[in-house]
């Protein structure tokens, strides 16, 4: 089981970066649970615990303090930038070595994937406190400039924090390398066992002495045959069976021993 440790950035009393309608808090907490999310219904034998939820205040502190007491495999923490800039960029600690870098690398690319149209600012090393503080691999994202009016325009676009969300996911999910779920299998409708009868006949006459000749001819054959009189032809039936495979079975069986069989279906 791979735990997968997301920190909303800010929150509460701290907006984070605001601009252009948006506060920062409300975005990353929107990514977050969408990457939750993707992970839990799209991926097996993966654990994720969000620092925070709602709108809640929390310390740097805490949240490394959590995500260290839960025992992550591994800590993601998303923020927006701001500044005046553009494109998407993220942080892994400043002197941090494999499987770190590796993470970077295959979360990078795969976030970058969704959002080609985005700037890539690049992989890069910053000291901050939740990737120095966090005992296992950690990687920061920032995604967009809130303050810049073209990147907020996409930021308060659903289809595209969808995109956001989904790199962020794929990219984690490849980096640990997490099965897919299998997708579910709409099963066919169980077939009402009593609503059709499946009757396995050899053959239909008008006369009924040739129909009676062919019953006594497989009967010496061991099978089971009898004429039923169906609209105005004598039919000769060797069984009816409400399982199809059965009368399957049983045609099997009447052409090995030389007939033409078929199986006529009748709604009972
Ligand atoms: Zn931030």
């Amino acid at each position: 089981m791979v735990k997968v440790f997301i920190d909303p950035g800010h929150g509460g009393t701290d907006p984070g970066a605001v601009g252009n309608g948006l506060r920062e808090k409300d975005l990353t907490l929107t990514i977050s649970k969408r990457i939750e999310a993707i992970l839990k219904t799209e991926y097996n034998n993966v654990e994720v615990k969000l620092s925070r939820t709602n709108d809640a205040t929390l310390s740097l502190t805490q949240r490394t303090n959590a995500a260290n007491a839960w025992g992550a495999n591994f800590l993601l923490s998303v923020h927006i930038n701001a500044g005046g800039g553009t494109g998407y960029e993220d942080f892994i600690y400043t002197t941090v070595g494999a499987p770190t870098t590796t993470y970077q690398n295959v979360i990078h690319a795969e976030i970058m994937a969704q959002i080609v149209e985005v700037r890539d600012r690049g992989k890069k090393r910053a000291n901050y406190h939740m990737l120095r503080e966090s005992k296992m691999p950690a990687l920061l994202t920032e995604n967009l400039f809130i303050d810049t009016a073209a990147d907020a325009a996409k930021l308060k676009d659903a289809a595209f924090i969808e995109k956001v969300a989904r790199g962020h996911a794929v990219g984690i999910a490849k980096a640990f390398n997490l099965s897919k779920k299998q997708a579910a299998v709409s099963k066919p409708a169980p077939a009402n066992p009593s609503s059709t009868l499946y009757k396995v006949q050899i053959g239909a006459f008008s006369k009924k002495a040739n129909a009676d000749a062919l019953v006594k001819q497989a009967k010496g054959k061991k099978f089971d045959a009898f004429a039923v009189k169906v609209g105005g032809l004598y039919k000769v039936q060797l069984g009816a069976f409400s399982n199809e495979s059965n009368a399957k079975a049983l045609a099997e069986k009447a052409k090995k021993a030389g007939y033409t069989p078929y199986i006529a279906k009748e709604a009972k």
